[in-house]
This record gives structure tokens, C-alpha cells and sequence, in this order.
């Protein structure tokens, strides 16, 4: 395939890195949720609005109900309380709670992801 992938500064994921994201993680990797990745938003682990970059390495497959309540840092500047937020840990998209605890989605289908296949 030709063209990029890393498209660093810009504010939306292309076509290619939503097909990358969508192989990554066949359902949103928050714990417990089962919507399919082609049902999902491409997410930016690292918020795009704070310098995180339109990147595959930075960005997941997150519902929009999840993409909604991950904590990019807004909610403590409102006092909201933190459900947590996403992050790539040894390759893998995790919820990291308030409490500090790594979590992954347990859902059959997130075994077997393009990483996971690879490995
Ligand atoms: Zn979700």
C-alpha cells in the first residue's frame, strides 16, 4: 500500500491507519465492552489536543460511549471524577483505572488481533 501512515499533526486519522487501527483491536479494548471495531472511532491514546500525534503507535479502536469517558486530562480541570484512560502498554491498548491498575478488554476477540497473530 502506498502512502502514509504516519500523518503526525493531522487532526484525523486516514483511511489506512482506521483499517490498522480496526486490525489492532477487533472490539474496543476497554474492559468488558463489546461493540466491534468497525462500529468504533479512531482514538487518539495521547489526546491529539495535547500534542498526542495522528500516529498508529498513538492511535485505537474506542467505542464512542468509551471514547467519551476516557480521561484526556479534561475532566480533572473540571473536578469530574476519572473513569481512567487508554494506554499502550507492551503493545497493547489497556485501561488504566484511577487506582493505577492496567486492565484489557477479556473479550474473546481481543486475542486476536493482527498483533497478536504476529507475535
Ligand atoms: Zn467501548
Amino acid at each position: 500500500t502506498a502512502g502514509p501512515v504516519n500523518l503526525y499533526e493531522a487532526r484525523f486519522a486516514s483511511g489506512k491507519q482506521r483499517i490498522l487501527a480496526i486490525a489492532e483491536n477487533l472490539v474496543c479494548p476497554w474492559p468488558d465492552c463489546k461493540v466491534p471495531a468497525d462500529r468504533c472511532l479512531v482514538h487518539h491514546i495521547d489526546a491529539h489536543k495535547n500534542g498526542g500525534q495522528t500516529n498508529p503507535s498513538n492511535l485505537s479502536a474506542l467505542c464512542s460511549y468509551h471514547n467519551g469517558v476516557n480521561d484526556d486530562g479534561a475532566r480533572a480541570r473540571r473536578r469530574e471524577k476519572s473513569r481512567g484512560r487508554m494506554m499502550r502498554h507492551r503493545s497493547k491498548v489497556k485501561l488504566v483505572t484511577p487506582g493505577r491498575n492496567l486492565l484489557g478488554n477479556t473479550h474473546e476477540l481481543s486475542t486476536v488481533g493482527a498483533m497478536d497473530l504476529i507475535k
